[in-house]
């Protein structure tokens, strides 16, 4: 057993985190390093090396045409595919470059940065080389100020970015001690959980900030859904929909700051209508959509009120149901999740929680979106909330594996 240890020891031919040797000055900008751990003349079919990048340093923009695999395992850097924006990259990502995408990679302007490049099907690559990364595009990035300043990861740098790209905190200034510790949890820690779209993400928090009454953050969050692709449309019903669950007394500031945020960014109101019922059939139609969410107990519900509560069913399934679930703009299993989300941040609402769990089930949505949806909201709404929803989840949708 030694004996074969100290064979393969004696044979390793080559120690990765071996800087290597400068890499040609017309294909980079700045000091790199190139170490060549698989070279094609060996038999195999790739050619796979590490690369150490200064600060500031970067390839200059390049193609291949079989593609390439880059392994961060070092520091912070940029990657850039053509005509995107520059993406931050940190030990433990991995970039899949496409086959034939002009691109470039290089370090951040505070930290060195090493990856492990590979291209697979090294017989069919050619890689083209193209002119140097000018300092303009290079600068391009917001990134080093948050480097310097905060001691922010670089996924919780990334994520705030891409939700108020032009955007620099006040209270970074003020309370740097806070905004650590918040933006590593909420913006790297918390979205880093699940794969959670990041438009839903947006629309589902806005929804909890209706809820929480918290207008300040609600505008922080109606421009960042703006920002990364979420329409007028669903942040209107997002807020017609609170009406029926959190009342319109609590809308109404809401509803107003939306139509000053649209105004500033040129947005004309009233928005197209989305209604889909008139008074003539908001009830037949409402009470088909709440049967779709709360299943056959729709009879029963309707069978056990006592006479004089009658007309509350029937509002249920006239107004909340026919007046606002069935409009257009936002899909069922997105309402069902908004509802949620209401309820979450509303608190005191375990009995409709529990309803609106099954109601999730009942259109597709499953105990890990739901789960997803109760992560993603931790942040703004606090672990008491929090810690009462995952209860009803257990309760209603019990987990497969305990
Ligand atoms: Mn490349």
């Amino acid at each position: 057993m030694l004996q074969n240890i100290e064979k393969t020891q004696e044979d390793l031919p080559t120690l990765f985190l071996d800087k290597g040797d400068a890499a040609p000055k017309e294909w980079f900008t700045g000091t790199v390093w190139v170490n060549i751990n698989v070279k094609p003349d060996e038999g195999y079919n790739a050619n796979i090396g590490t690369v150490t990048f200064e600060p500031k340093a970067r390839t200059n923009w390049h193609s291949h045409t079989s593609g390439q695999i880059l392994f961060v395992i070092e520091g912070l850097g940029y990657y850039q595919e053509v005509g995107k924006p520059i993406q931050l990259i940190q030990k433990g990502d991995v970039v899949k470059i496409p086959k034939g995408v002009k691109h470039w990679h290089g370090a951040s302007h505070q930290s060195q940065m090493r990856h492990i490049a590979m291209i697979t099907e090294y017989d069919k690559d050619k890689t083209e080389w193209f002119e140097p990364v000018s300092d303009t595009d290079y600068n391009s990035f917001k990134a080093p100020v948050y480097e310097v300043e905060n001691n922010l990861s670089a996924k919780a740098i990334m994520n705030h970015e891409q939700l108020w790209p032009e955007y620099i905190s006040k209270a970074k200034e003020t309370d740097p001690d806070l905004i650590e510790v918040f933006d590593n949890f909420a913006f790297d820690e918390v979205i880093s959980h699940d794969k959670m779209d990041v438009k839903l993400r947006t629309l589902l928090i806005m929804a909890s900030n209706i809820a929480s009454q918290s207008l300040t953050e609600y505008k922080m969050f109606t421009n960042a859904a703006l920002n990364v692709g979420v329409t007028p449309v669903e942040i209107k019903e997002v807020l017609y929909q609170a009406v029926p669950y959190v009342g319109i007394a609590k809308v109404i500031d809401f509803i107003y700051a939306t139509n000053e945020i649209f105004k500033e960014r040129n947005i004309a109101l009233p928005l197209e209508s989305q209604a889909t019922t008139t008074p003539e059939t908001r009830f037949e139609k409402g009470y088909a959509k709440q049967k779709e969410v709360v299943g056959d107990k729709i009879e029963g519900m309707y069978k056990n009120s006592p006479k004089d509560l009658l007309h509350i069913q029937r509002y249920l399934s006239a107004n909340c149901f026919g007046d606002y679930i069935t409009r257009n703009g936002l899909n069922i299993q997105t309402r069902e999740m908004v509802t949620l989300s209401f309820l979450i941040a509303l608190g005191g609402t375990e009995s409709q929680i529990k309803g609106h769990i099954q109601g999730n089930a009942n259109v597709g949505n499953s105990r890990q979106d739901l789960i997803n949806v109760m992560t993603q909201l931790l942040p703004y709404v606090g672990y008491p909330r929090t810690l009462n929803a995952i209860n009803c989840l257990n309760e209603i949708l019990p987990s497969e594996q305990n």
